[in-house]
């Protein structure tokens, strides 16, 4: 197990030699010390991006696809440890790790390998007597602050469009989840990437995090996180104007029509909430009912809900782990008494499991609760297995319902009518609306969201452009 950061293609202690406790969400106990980055550490990491970068960005672009394919069948050819070491420090059922994770982080790494040498400029036509020229350069030196949700997916989303792009990084993974992100450092080290060209920084975000956001010399940061966080990086970033792109929280509606597939549908919203025990910012975290199938969907979305398998996320029947901190635990626990307080009922869970095998791991029971669409937990993120549900009459009151909140990120609507399906698509305030599915995502389609979930997008070309800045070059002949 990697424990230490990774600077300048090598892996080395923190210069003050503190260190981070890691932990199993599960037992409670300490996996390991990680080594500290703080400020000093992220400023070494920097000098050896930049050294590299020159290099790294100028090189045929099909050098970096194929390092970019290399670590992709490295990857797939480690799975099992990767697997393993996601769901020790993360919770993960390593049901879902096998099946979701570690192949969307080689399909990403692979996606973008094939990219790399396909990202064209263009030729504007211009005046008579002139040729203009549209390169796309790398933006150089690039921070990326990821968190704890899905640490190793989220380690590919940000690493391969940047370093395709030509750029070189520094990346602070959560100081929660560090784990598997150390292991791909080694990977792409063993593969052969150039030194400096990535470099790990682990550490608390208030040290680490806040100086790869002020940084004079990054020239741009990718931030995935907490909306407040994301606050605090664009208010860092501006002393040296870098481009910032934030993926932030979500609020996700999850409407279910009167003509809806009602089985599909509870399947479907079920994995929208309930998949990595509701630690995703695309999860569908409102129910928004039409009132002539509410009882049926919520009798079989309930009992759904509590045949959940809840248990060790190393057991490969297990279906949901426990959250990854003892702290989010208290949070999302916290949200079934602010729901009470405000006159909301519990369907189901709202408390820790009532097992003792479970006693130590920071469980929370999958949570039904009947809101109000303005009560604080329809309006919050709650990031956890907690969903609010609501009823409607018509489709004006659903798209009042799914748009009244300062998020925009994931959305989804069940129904077979594929004009309503269509009008929603159009009117709903999301990044991203899923249609008799949820939390479908592909490398080649746009992520990210509007309003409080952030700008930017991770993701296909729309990502390309967002590591690039475009040159225009002129010549008179
Ligand atoms: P967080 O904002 O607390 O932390 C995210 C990262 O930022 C961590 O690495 C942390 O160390 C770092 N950080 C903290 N303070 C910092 C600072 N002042 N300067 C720089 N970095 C700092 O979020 P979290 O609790 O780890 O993650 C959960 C949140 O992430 C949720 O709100 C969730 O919706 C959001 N999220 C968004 C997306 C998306 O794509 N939109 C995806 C996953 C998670």
């Amino acid at each position: 197990m990697q424990t230490k950061l990774f600077i300048g293609g090598e892996f080395v202690d923190g210069l003050a030699g503190g260190t981070i406790p890691v932990f199993n969400p599960y037992s409670g106990e300490i996996i390991c010390e990680i080594a500290e980055a703080r400020a000093e550490d992220v400023d070494r990491a920097v000098t050896a991006a930049k050294a590299a970068q020159f290099a790294w960005g100028r090189a045929d672009a099909a050098d970096r696809g194929n390092l970019l394919l290399k670590l992709a069948d490295a990857i797939d050819a480690h799975a099992d440890e990767l697997i393993e070491l996601e769901a020790l420090d993360t919770g993960h059922p390593v049901r879902d790790a096998r099946k979701l994770d570690v192949p969307r982080t080689s399909r990403c790494f692979r996606y973008f390998g094939g990219m790399a040498d396909k990202f064209e400029g263009f030729v504007p036509p211009v005046y008579p007597g002139f040729l203009n020229y549209v390169q796309r350069e790398p933006v150089g030196v690039v921070g990326q602050i990821v968190p704890w949700n899905f640490p190793l997916m989220f380690t590919s989303w940000k690493m391969a469009p940047a370093l395709a792009a030509g750029n070189a990084i520094v990346i602070k993974p959560s100081e929660l989840t560090p784990l598997s992100t150390l292991r791909i450092a080694e990977l792409m080290r063993d593969v052969g990437f150039p030194a400096g060209v990535v470099n790990v920084v682990p550490g608390y975000g208030h040290t680490a995090g806040a100086r790869i956001a002020e940084h004079p010399e990054i020239s741009k940061v990718a931030f995935t996180g907490s909306t407040a966080t994301g606050r605090r990086i664009v208010q860092a970033s501006a002393g040296n104007l870098k481009k910032v792109q934030l993926e932030l929280g979500g609020k996700g509606p999850n409407i279910v029509f009167g003509d809806a597939n009602v089985r599909a549908a509870i399947g479907g919203s079920a994995f929208a909430i309930f998949h990595n025990q509701g630690q995703a910012c695309i999860a569908g975290s409102r129910l928004i009912l039409h009132k002539s199938i509410a009882d049926e969907f919520l009798d079989g979305f309930t009992k759904f809900a509590r045949s959940i398998k809840l248990g060790d996320p190393l057991d490969p029947t297990t279906e949901m782990g426990p959250l990854t901190s003892k702290q989010h635990q208290e949070r999302v626990l916290h949200f079934s008494q602010v729901a009470k307080d405000q006159g909301g009922e519990i369907l189901t869970g709202g408390k820790q499991p009532d097992r003792d095998d479970l006693a130590k791991g920071y469980f929370v029971e999958p949570t039904i609760v009947r809101a109000k669409p303005t009560d604080r937990v329809s309006q919050e993120e709650v990031f956890g297995p907690f969903v609010t549900v609501t009823t409607f009459e018509d489709d004006e009151e659903a798209l009042a319902i799914a748009n009244g909140v300062q998020y925009g990120l994931g959305s989804g609507l069940w129904t077979a009518n594929l004009t309503r399906a269509h009008k929603f698509a159009r009117d709903i305030r999301a990044g991203m609306v899923w249609v008799n599915c949820y939390k479908v995502v592909h490398p080649g389609s746009p992520f990210g969201g509007v309003g409080e979930s952030g700008y930017g997008r991770e993701m296909g070309f729309e990502v390309m452009r967002e590591y690039t800045q475009p040159k225009s070059v002129w010549i008179n002949f």
